[in-house]
């Protein structure tokens, strides 16, 4: 990959919207309203997939995690991070096809995630150091030995149909798997297309080696279970809802906000009414918040530290252009010399809908 380095003049703009409106003053003592009252201390989730070393998504969730742990505590809460690795994500370049159904191998079947372990608990340490808020590394089947999961899978289980469709319309099945015992196997049909639901045991078919039986009932089964994510969202939420010891808050990365959550997460937890609503996506600016409306740009801003963003495209140049010209016009507008105006109405469509789409791979030095 090839970098360029620009420089900006670190001005972010934060305009107001939707939510937005409601935390404006103090966006962490409304988040503080939401967890319970009656709960002593307050855990933030984080997750991530070790099948790789730490990335820049996963580094910017687990600041977000312990910045936002930070806050809670400076108001006098005792909060802790607890970070899962989904180490039942599938391995890559491992996962074969037979008779038309997929089957994958896990990265804790294949040693993948203990590669990467370190890297994480590296960061995580630096994170503890900086903030002085303290931690715990999970991974899936210390989750599924938690207590609670039986009874909440055996709940899933007896609405497999109904959840299924919700859950993975693609195939209407519950993504639950369980890897083949044989020695050197280990394949796990990644959708659940062949699983038999029993009310306290489900029937696992893989091809070559035939079929076996997990009961629910027993700790190792449950925690030899491996859950897409829609479901293990589903799962993790109601074990949540239910511990009573403390409150959870849970940092997910912003792609898993709207429809995905609202559909596959709240509509199975609501069953009941629930709107469909169809985002479109936000023009941004620069550094990352909605591209704001000219009128928002005048009192608005937050001056950045950070002096360069490097980037992989040469089209970078034009975003620094547009906030530029932005501010221009808000200078107009304030002075009544011109009326107010929307900047992408003074461009054409193509030349920001190229830059919009380099943003994605903006990285940080
Ligand atoms: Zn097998």
């Amino acid at each position: 990959m090839s970098h360029s380095t620009i420089s900006h003049d670190g001005v972010s703009h934060h305009p107001l919207g939707a939510g937005s409106y409601y935390c404006e003053d103090n966006p962490i003592e409304y988040l503080e309203t939401l967890t319970q009252p009656d709960r002593p201390a307050i855990k933030i989730f984080v997750g991530a997939q070790p099948n790789s070393s730490t990335h820049i998504g996963n580094i910017m969730n687990m600041c977000t995690a312990f910045a936002l742990a930070e806050a809670l505590t400076k108001r006098g809460n005792k909060v802790t991070v607890s970070m899962d690795l989904v180490d039942t994500a599938p391995t890559p370049e491992k996962s074969v096809v037979y008779d038309g159904v997929s089957y994958q191998r896990s990265l804790r079947l294949t040693k993948h995630s203990a590669k990467f372990e370190g890297d994480f608990l590296r960061i995580l340490n630096r994170l503890h150091e900086v903030s002085g808020v303290d931690f715990e590394l999970r991974k899936q089947s210390e989750i599924m030995g938690g207590p609670g999961v039986s009874n909440i899978l055996r709940e899933i289980i007896a609405n497999h149909d109904k959840l299924g469709a919700i859950l993975e319309p693609r195939y209407k099945k519950l993504g639950l798997r369980s890897a083949c015992p044989k020695l050197g196997c280990g394949l796990a049909d990644k959708h659940g297309i062949t699983n038999q639901y029993r009310e306290d045991s489900i029937i696992f078919c893989w091809p070559v080696h035939g079929s076996y039986t997990v009961s629910l009932l027993e700790e190792t089964g449950v925690t030899a279970l491996e859950l897409n994510t829609p479901l293990r969202s589903l799962v993790r939420s109601l074990i949540f809802s239910r511990d009573t010891s403390v409150s959870w808050i849970q940092v997910e990365g912003r792609d898993y906000a709207g429809f995905y959550t609202e559909q596959l997460l709240w509509r199975p937890l609501t069953g009941t009414c629930m709107p469909v609503v169809f985002y479109s996506p936000l023009i941004l600016d620069w550094s990352g918040p909605k591209f704001p409306r000219v009128f928002m740009l005048s009192r608005r801003r937050i001056n950045l530290s950070t002096s360069k963003v490097s980037h992989t495209s040469s089209a970078m140049p034009n975003i620094k252009s547009r906030v530029e010209i932005s501010r221009k016009y808000t200078k107009l507008s304030r002075d009544g010399s011109r009326n107010r105006r929307s900047y992408f109405e003074t461009i054409p469509s193509s030349r920001y809908t190229r830059n919009f789409n380099h943003y994605p791979t903006l990285l940080c030095e």
